[in-house]
């Protein structure tokens, strides 16, 4: 959904109140898709500074589900948006624009807030994701979910030409 923000342009301190839902139903980056199972209507305020600039306070909230690290299971992650920036309306520059990733979302005076929660989202994503702090993980061998109980697979023996695949393996799902 796109804001107009052409009237707050000239008027110092004028406020602008917006509540609008989150319309996303998954959150899709290079990664992966991640489902969104639950999210806060997005509220913003927009203050005219005067001089062609705003101020911008947002806060949203959206739970996304995610694969725990370690096992995979999917874990719901709460991702909570609290920020403010100011935005110049004046800078009719669209290829310096361009280049700064964070002003895609406004287009001349219309700001895109779909566009904006995606990208502080994106800031926003947690490094790691495990589904408690002991989780077990899968076997190496099996795959089985140990978090569920043991798989009974002997761990202690590895086939030497497995070794070198199951440290890279150990690597990457370990983190
Ligand atoms: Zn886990
Ligand atoms: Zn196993």
């Amino acid at each position: 959904m796109v804001i107009d923000l052409s009237e707050l342009l000239s008027l110092k301190d004028k406020v602008k109140t917006v509540e609008i839902p989150l319309e996303m139903e998954n959150f899709s980056t290079k990664l992966g898709s991640y489902k969104v199972t639950d999210k806060k209507p997005m509220v913003f305020k927009f203050t005219g500074l005067g001089n062609k600039k705003v101020n911008m306070e947002a806060e949203f909230s959206v739970t996304l589900l995610m694969p725990c690290d370690r096992c995979l299971e999917d874990v719901k992650q709460e991702i909570s948006v609290s920020t403010s920036k100011e935005i110049n309306l004046g800078d009719t520059d669209v290829t310096q624009r361009d280049v700064l990733d964070e002003m895609t979302y406004l287009e001349g005076m219309s700001f895109d807030a779909e566009k904006f929660a995606y990208g502080e989202i994106l800031m926003n994503l947690p490094m790691k994701i495990l589904c408690s702090e002991d989780c077990k993980g899968i076997c190496n061998r099996c795959g089985t979910n140990l978090n569920h109980g043991d798989c009974g697979c002997d761990t202690t023996e590895i086939d030497p030409r497995m070794a070198k695949a199951m440290e890279v393996f150990k690597s990457f799902k370990e983190v």
